[in-house]
């Protein structure tokens, strides 16, 4: 597509999807693909889901946006349901990931703006992936995203993750808050242990600092518990939400604990689009789903099942070190760049994604069942054999 009048932000695979099913998607020449990017992480319950449509049609012929100037009832349903969910307290309503976490930073830095204390920083971690927004990229531990965009917001410094020591020398009087993703997605599926997870709460705890949870890609089901930190026994004070929240409709969100849920006002922040009418209504029905179709046991039972699977064809390769990840967030760890690999996987029919150059990502729909995982992992064998010998 030279002649296209999109900016070239994305290299783009040689496909155009047209109809999904479930974890089936269609391209215009009526060839059928097995879709294991879930458009990142974004469909939640597959294509297609009648609860969706349901949602979305039913509220189309209400209203579809009035504005945060008035009160939204799916808005303040979906709200409650999160803060349940969470065991935290109140919610800010956004469109994306990155604003999310902005929304996330700001509140830091004035939750310490107006206790008059001079906390401002933020610790990251290394590998890190935290959106395109310039706080955002500044808060990603990796440099490539970075070139060319300065001068980025400062206050930021990035620790490598695991290393218990480092952040707590990195730990200092400006220190506000320290955020983290309890899977690096975009990093190269990097996991954050349940220990160190326990170990950073007791840190945060100890010097009044905020815990601030990016799970924009491991939470809503996508670890086998609603948000990945639950494993890991542990709670932020601010959690933030975003890609599968709305099942393939455009809403993320910053859910805030007791301590710090008055720390924005009107006026401090907001979003124009942010929790609209429309968008709450999916992430009503991805939740309701989730639950009456018990999906975070199947991620776990699919989950395993798809891992143990994965193992042994990364036993037969050289070329495949490890397999990494939790519930379906799965990453297959190469010791040669994987584009070519997944692209062999493209044209034997299974949608694959990379995270990094040297990981292959996996990200089935929650609802994923055996038999899409036996077809899956039959073609990933192949494609092995075909590019590795
Ligand atoms: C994708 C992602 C983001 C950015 O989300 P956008 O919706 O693209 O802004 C932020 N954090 C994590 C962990 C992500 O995976």
């Amino acid at each position: 597509m030279t002649n296209s009048a999109i900016m070239n932000t994305y290299a783009r695979y040689p496909l155009t999807l047209v109809r999904g099913r479930g974890c089936r998607v269609q391209d215009d020449s009526g060839n059928e693909y097995l879709d294991f990017i879930s458009g990142i992480a974004v469909n939640t319950l597959g294509h297609a889901h009648p609860a969706i449509q349901q949602a979305i049609t039913e509220q189309a012929k209400e209203i579809l946006h009035c504005s945060n100037l008035f009160h939204i009832p799916a808005q303040e349903a979906l709200a409650k349901r999160l803060a349940g969910l969470s065991g935290l307290s109140k919610v800010f309503f956004c469109n994306s990931g990155a604003e999310a976490n902005e929304a996330a930073i700001k509140l830091a830095r004035r939750y310490f703006y107006l206790k008059g204390s001079t906390r401002r920083t933020v610790i990251t971690a290394k590998q890190s992936f935290h959106g395109r927004l310039l706080s955002t990229l500044a808060a990603t531990g990796q440099e490539k995203v970075k070139i060319g965009f300065d001068p980025l917001p400062t206050g930021f410094h990035h620790v490598a993750l695991n290393a218990y020591i480092e952040l707590d020398q990195a730990i200092d009087e400006h220190t506000a808050a320290i955020m983290l993703e309890p899977i690096q997605g975009e990093g190269g599926i990097h996991v954050a242990s349940h220990n160190y997870l326990q170990m950073v709460r007791a840190l945060c705890d100890e010097h009044g600092i905020l815990f601030i949870l990016d799970e924009v890609q491991t939470g809503v089901g996508r670890c086998g518990t609603m948000f990945a930190h639950e494993q890991a026994g542990i709670k932020p004070d601010v959690l933030t939400l975003g890609k599968g929240l709305g099942g393939g409709m455009p809403i993320a969100c910053m859910i805030a604990n007791e301590a710090t849920e008055n720390t924005l006002s009107p006026g401090t922040h907001g979003s124009t689009f942010g929790g609209n009418p429309m968008v709450c209504r999916a992430a009503l029905a991805v939740l309701d789903v989730i639950e009456s179709e018990n999906l975070l046991h199947n991620v776990h039972v699919q989950g395993a099942y798809f891992s143990h699977g994965l193992t042994a064809i990364a036993e037969a390769h050289d070329e495949f070190l490890d397999v990494r990840g939790q519930g379906l967030l799965l990453g297959l760890g190469s010791t040669v760049a994987v584009a070519a690999f997944i692209s062999q996987c493209r044209d034997d029919g299974l949608l694959v994604l990379p995270a990094g150059s040297h990981v292959v990502r996996f990200l089935p729909p929650l609802n994923v069942t055996e038999a899409d995982i036996d077809e899956a992992l039959m073609i990933i064998k192949q494609a092995a054999i075909k590019v590795f010998s």
